[in-house]
């Protein structure tokens, strides 16, 4: 059972996952490497091994749970969400809970179990893309589903229990604070300025050139000005387009092979980071269309400490500028 738990005081949502970790010592501090030679449920052949599939891009003829797949879409075996936790609110004094609804998906992002995400070729970025698309096109059609974030969680410091690159969906009954504020940020600017907040950052960014990791036509990948962590760099397309969902293929293209060359300069300059990367896109049911989409990569060089914990206020001890100085210089 999973739930969402509101603190009535800042009202933040929480989601309570319990199987998850059960016993004190599951959450004990863990190794950074992975157990090397052992199974991998998501490496081809091994199919029945993981929940059966909800979507893949296969070759024709094969059948689903089978090999012949080169990306492939199953419920996660832990989820955080379940549509079996109805989405109602219960109040009980100042404790608000609704039922932990949702859908939990891992996308298994290709069959070599050595190979990268950042070390993938564009094409093999592109079908991750298109899966991405397709698992939001389903997800949108359900009118309980508020938003859907997709995120990717690799390296052991990244949160990815299993090496196998893989990316993750979770669709959700309302939209996360985070996402909220920026829909907010950007239709207060269009409101006053009656331009797009991102569009406007992107031809900044492209203008002095401080911050600008790398650019073509269609996207451009910088260091933002108050980014919070060493080396966050966000992946904008210059086509205004509030939901990813509906971004053409050379966008999705282009996007994701300067998403591969900043994760390369990354690999370069960290030495094989973990990392996480975030795609935040419109609302399922409501959202703006001042709003445009973007993937927001943040390596993991540092922990979260007392001062951040206390203020939500983040001490970055890396400058955008020069970040990016040293990305642009480890294309
Ligand atoms: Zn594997
Ligand atoms: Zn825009
Ligand atoms: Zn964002």
């Amino acid at each position: 059972m999973t739930e969402f738990r509101k603190d009535t005081i800042i009202n933040r949502w929480v989601i309570i996952a319990a199987e998850r970790a059960r016993r004190p010592s599951d959450l004990a501090e863990q190794t950074t490497e992975y157990a090397k030679g052992g199974f991998c449920p998501f490496d081809v052949g091994n199919e029945t091994a993981t929940p059966p599939e909800v979507f893949a891009m296969r070759n024709q003829g094969t059948l689903p749970d089978t090999p012949g797949w080169q990306v492939r879409v199953v419920n996660n075996l832990y989820p955080a969400l379940s549509v079996k936790d109805k989405p109602l609110i219960t109040n009980c004094g100042l404790y608000l809970s609704m039922g932990g609804y949702g859908t939990h998906e891992v996308m298994i992002e290709g069959t070599d179990h050595e190979k990268q995400f950042a070390d993938f070729d564009d094409q093999a970025i592109l079908r991750v893309f298109l899966t991405w698309q397709e698992r939001i096109r389903f997800h949108k059609k359900n009118s309980a589903v508020c938003y859907i974030q997709i995120f990717k969680n690799h390296g052991k410091r990244g949160g990815a229990s299993l090496e196998h690159t893989h990316s993750q969906l979770v669709a959700m009954p309302f939209v996360p604070g985070l996402v909220e504020q920026e829909i907010r940020g950007a239709q207060d600017y269009f409101n006053t300025n009656n331009r797009c907040v991102y569009c406007d950052l992107l031809k900044q960014v492209r203008e002095n050139k401080v911050y600008l990791v790398a650019h073509d036509s269609h996207v451009v990948s910088f260091c933002p000005h108050a980014s919070r962590y060493p080396f966050e760099t966000w992946v904008i397309p210059t086509q205004h387009q509030a939901g990813f969902e509906d971004a053409d293929q050379e966008t999705l293209f282009k996007t994701g092979r300067n998403l591969g060359l900043v994760l390369r300069s990354l690999n370069r300059v960290l030495n094989r980071p973990s990392y996480n990367f975030v795609l935040h896109t419109n609302p399922a049911q409501s959202g703006s269309a001042n709003y445009h989409w973007h993937i927001e990569v943040i390596p993991i060089t540092t922990s979260i400490a007392g001062f951040e914990r206390a203020t939500d206020c983040i001490i970055n001890t890396m400058a955008p500028e020069k970040a990016a100085e040293f990305l642009r210089e480890g294309l």
